[in-house]
């Protein structure tokens, strides 16, 4: 919190003291979502190679400073970050790149990268003193936030669509979460919990609109930069909902490189699903975006009206990236192209980033010289349904060794 200077609106650009206790920019409203700004100069100082090589916190902590939160309950919650980055062992030579690097965040405490923004949030609603927090969600904003406020002690309360994956839903219950199940799209999800939170007061963790979360997302890109020894890779891959995760990912760069930590942003590849990819319609039509359907089994980032528009689109264009989309098949086959050449089990919308990196490979927009990090952002037991459609047939055998020999022979 020491070197938060203030906020900044990312559309009108005015200043905001870093004690308003604001989410959005009170002229542009909703739309008017603020970033946090840095004293890089005081950072410069303290966050150097050297302090990251003795700094024992393998959690997402460990970048506290360049973090708006006050430290004093960061002790208590579940341990959120430092997953592993993975060089592929099969992967890049079945592609033909020089270089894949795979970021497992399904390995987080409730498995996906949700954790990372549900840490600051649960921190952020002690900060205010709030003992309720809510959220609307796909499905792992949700989760995620359950079990991370459970850890504190916070209460939850929960809108996700009907879709929401059983896998999702359990976890919800189990860690104790009061789940309104909005029998609607995630659009109307969104607004009934906006509507519930303006009511009750709630602490809002409602990534897009709580400046802070973008601000926990970010660790992200800082970890695979410090895994990679401060050399980043030509190309970070992400799937894209409602756009705070990539805006994170940008986030983190940038900061590192104000730092003088890196000397430049990757280039940032934007994956949408087919059947909800308001954000590649809009960069490849050059429109604003537009409200569309959802329609794909990547249910996290089936976003129909992304809330974090002004990030995301910044992410790709300032960093020289692009947007791409894959059908649903392309994503299933990722699923278990992945399963079955490294070991990690993503979700839909997790391994979506992958056959982006497929695709882009494919049509030359990511070269064969180039080096590529793949952020997994979800982990596949959440969602067995779809993952059983991915995975094909087992072997069904008496137990008899000559049936056996015959099925295997
Ligand atoms: C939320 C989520 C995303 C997308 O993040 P956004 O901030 O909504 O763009 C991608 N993958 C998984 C597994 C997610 O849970
Ligand atoms: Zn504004």
């Amino acid at each position: 919190m020491k070197f938060v200077k203030n906020y900044r609106c990312t559309l009108c650009g005015r200043e905001y003291s870093k004690d308003e206790k604001i989410y959005t920019c009170p002229e542009c409203g909703e739309k008017g979502i603020l970033d946090v700004e840095y004293d890089y100069e005081g950072l410069k100082k303290i966050l150097t190679k050297s302090y990251f090589e003795h700094n024992r916190d393998y959690t997402m902590w460990r970048y506290k400073d360049v973090m708006s939160i006050r430290e004093e309950d960061i002790d208590k919650t579940l341990k959120v970050g430092w997953t592993p980055l993975y060089r592929s062992n099969n992967l890049e030579e079945k592609i033909g790149i020089k270089e894949l690097y795979i970021k497992d965040e399904g390995l987080n405490p409730t498995a996906s990268l949700k954790d990372r923004a549900s840490a600051v949030a649960v921190i952020k609603a002690l900060e205010n003193n709030a003992d309720t927090i809510a959220c609307s969600s796909t499905g792992n904003a949700a989760s995620s936030l359950a079990g991370n406020a459970a850890r504190l002690g916070l209460s939850t309360v929960i809108f996700v669509p009907e879709r929401a994956p059983q896998g999702k839903l359990a976890q919800l219950l189990i860690y104790g979460a009061k789940v309104i199940s909005v029998k609607g799209d995630y659009r109307e999800t969104f607004n009934l919990s906006k509507e519930a939170i303006d009511h009750w007061g709630w602490y809002n963790r409602n990534a897009a609109i709580n400046p802070h979360l973008v601000e926990g997302k970010k660790t992200v890109a800082i970890e695979i930069a410090e895994q990679l020894g401060w050399q980043v890779p030509d190309w970070v891959a992400v799937s894209v909902g409602d756009g705070c995760t990539i805006g994170g990912v940008y986030r983190g760069f940038y900061d590192l490189l104000n730092i003088g930590l890196i000397n430049r942003i990757p280039k940032i590849l934007g994956v949408q699903a087919k059947g909800c990819c308001p954000f590649y319609t809009a960069y490849t039509e050059n429109e604003p975006l537009k409200p569309t359907d959802e329609n794909t089994i990547a249910d996290s980032i089936s976003v129909g009206i992304p809330r974090n528009p002004v990030k995301a689109m910044r992410a790709v264009e300032d960093s020289k990236g692009t947007w791409i989309t894959v059908s649903d098949e392309a994503i299933l086959e990722a699923m278990k192209t992945l399963g079955s050449s490294e070991g990690i089990f993503g979700e839909p919308a997790g391994v979506a980033g992958l056959a982006g990196v497929f695709k882009a490979v494919k049509e030359g927009i990511i070269t064969k010289d180039e080096t590529v990090s793949v952020i997994i952002t979800g982990n596949g037991l959440k969602d067995v349904k779809n993952a059983l459609k991915a995975a094909g047939d087992k072997i069904e055998c008496k137990p008899d060794i000559e049936q056996l020999k015959r099925y295997l022979t």
